[in-house]
């Protein structure tokens, strides 16, 4: 009698504690899951915000990065992830300090509980990060403002050391002319190293292709290369002085 008392109350502890337990181990798995996005996240907005930098400081029109990249990268991160959103790198400030950069990034992981009570649970987070202007700081890179109106903006080319005009792409002033350009992937696939002055394979290198018949990339060191052109934004070709080509921007 008394042994079968002792075991009644095991079971009736085993009746409450057990589903504690499961649901203890499954709240634990899924905080596991969730600081493991938020943390493959907080990287992917880190590592965007680098390439941006990185490029940034090759050429003068490289874009600023969009929000895009950062959204496809953390829904390609984890199965569970839905309904990203991120803002892109935009100017900021903090405690005094300007010249800082932001990121903003939110969205959803899905729970996939069976009864469907609380579907998914919502992340956001941000990165700040300050790039180098300058010991005294006087050197803005851009204003807000500009950083803003980039949504529609148009790419131009011009002579960074001759000329006073600013081109389309397909003008034939400019087509004869060797481009500026950062080496990636994609250029590799299209030209060869130059044999003749043998520039680098590493991407993010500035090399200069001949975009109507060249098929190697060269260095700026290189005889081929004399006269080149680069791209940057409509509106600082403007602000730095170059009218439209008459030509090709009628
Ligand atoms: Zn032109
Ligand atoms: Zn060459």
């Amino acid at each position: 009698m008394k042994q079968n008392s002792k075991r009644g109350f095991y079971a009736v502890e085993a009746a409450i504690f057990l589903p504690v337990f499961i649901i203890f181990v499954l709240t634990a798995a899924f905080l596991m899951k969730y600081y493991a996005i938020g943390e493959t996240a907080v990287h992917i907005m880190g590592d965007e915000a680098s390439r941006a930098s990185y490029e940034a400081c090759f050429n003068p029109a490289a874009p600023v990065a969009d929000g895009f990249k950062v959204k496809d990268r953390v829904e390609d991160s984890a199965e569970a992830v839905f309904d990203a959103e991120s803002t892109g790198i935009y100017p900021y400030s903090l405690n005094g300090i300007s010249n800082l950069a932001r990121t903003d990034l939110s969205f959803r992981i899905r729970l996939g509980l069976p009864l469907g009570i609380c579907d998914s649970f919502g992340y956001s987070g941000s990165v700040v990060y300050r790039g180098f202007v300058g010991v005294e700081g006087r050197n803005v890179p851009a204003s807000r403002s500009e950083f803003e109106e980039d949504k529609d903006s148009e790419t131009v080319w011009v002579f960074p050391k001759a000329g006073s005009r600013y081109h389309r792409e397909d003008c034939s002033f400019i087509k004869v002319y060797p481009r500026q350009v950062l080496l990636t992937s994609a250029v590799k696939r299209k030209y060869k190293p130059c044999p003749n002055c043998n520039p680098g394979r590493n991407n993010g290198t500035t090399v200069y292709c001949f975009p109507a018949a060249g098929k190697a990339y060269h260095t700026g060191k290189c005889p081929s290369v004399d006269k080149y052109v680069i791209s940057m934004e409509k509106e600082e070709a403007e602000a730095r002085g170059y009218t439209a080509c008459l030509k090709c921007c009628p």
